[in-house]
């Protein structure tokens, strides 16, 4: 029993090495990856539950991987966060996300926000806020049709300078959401202090609004207290006219799921915008 239970630690053990050599493989993917220019990224419309028009789009990182095909960034973002390729990754999708957004603008789309995604570490960095100024200059998209996407995380090492910072993004006139929001622990402790404009219902809570569970208790609760912050909310991972009638009866203002659309590449995306009513 004794030489079993050894048997099986060595397994285990070996099973371990097989994944972290698994992961040292795909984190040398992901610095080649972006020399090869194996990104892209998917704009996901947010359109206003009492129009219907779009008022902004997100933007999310796609990696085609030249064996793998499409990795999902459930996979990979938290392997470029472990190694630091997050930094240079996330100064890629920002660039690119203005760049389009301003292109649209240029072609004529009536102006809607773009938002972006920033990992904790990349909020972290102290040339944050100098090198966001540097791509808006750069690609000549206006501060206030840029939105960033911070979760409660990156308030988890130094809460002062995460203020400090989120305030120097919002003088600049970047506006800043609250991502996955009622996911964290900290949430109520600092949703005052910090200079947001918008809540973002975690999609988990959309989920349970079906017709068996008609669980509504927590994305009401979020909409009240959005609102009395004077914050915008939108939900995530609409995928029903229920979810949707069900949000629009409790005053969520904005919306974003398949319901809509599925993030799309920016040429279909383009297609959208033509036949999406506009805001
Ligand atoms: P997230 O920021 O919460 O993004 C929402 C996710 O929900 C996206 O998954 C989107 O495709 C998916 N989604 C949208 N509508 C629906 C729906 O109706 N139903 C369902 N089931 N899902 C829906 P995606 O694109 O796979 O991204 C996963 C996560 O990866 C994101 O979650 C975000 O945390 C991260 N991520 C994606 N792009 C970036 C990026 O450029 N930078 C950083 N730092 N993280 C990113
Ligand atoms: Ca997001
Ligand atoms: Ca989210
Ligand atoms: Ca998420």
């Amino acid at each position: 029993a004794k030489n079993a239970g050894r048997n099986q630690y060595q397994l285990y053990d070996a099973a371990m090495n097989a994944r972290a050599a698994e992961r040292l493989v795909l984190a040398g993917d992901l610095r080649k990856g972006l020399e090869r220019e194996e990104f892209f990224l998917a704009y996901q419309p947010q359109v206003c539950l009492m129009t219907g028009r779009i008022t902004g789009m997100e933007a999310l990182i796609r990696w085609k991987h030249p064996e793998r095909g499409l990795v999902s960034p459930a996979e990979f973002i938290p392997l470029a966060e472990e190694t630091k390729l997050i930094i240079p990754i996330g100064e890629w999708v920002l660039r690119t996300a203005c760049r389009q957004n301003k292109a649209w603008q240029d072609a004529g789309f009536p102006p809607v926000c773009v938002s972006v995604n920033l990992s904790a570490c990349q909020f972290g960095q102290p040339n944050l806020v100098a090198m966001i100024k540097k791509i808006l200059q750069e690609t000549g998209l206006a501060p206030q049709y840029l939105n960033l996407e911070i979760t409660e995380s990156i308030t988890m090492n130094n809460v002062e300078r995460a203020i400090a910072t989120m305030h120097e993004i919002n003088d600049y006139g970047i506006g800043i959401s609250i991502d996955d929001f009622g996911t964290g622990y900290s949430s109520l402790n600092y949703l005052k202090k910090f200079p947001i404009q918008t809540l973002k219902i975690d999609q988990s809570f959309v989920r349970d609004m079906t017709e068996e569970h008609h669980d509504v208790a927590i994305p009401t609760a979020i909409i009240a207290m959005a609102h009395s912050l004077k914050l915008k909310v939108i939900a995530e991972g609409v995928e029903t006219e229920m979810q949707q009638q069900m949000l629009r009866e409790r005053g969520c203002d904005e919306m974003q799921g398949y319901l809509i659309s599925r993030p799309l590449p920016a040429p279909e995306f383009e297609e959208l915008l033509h036949n999406l009513p506009a805001a």
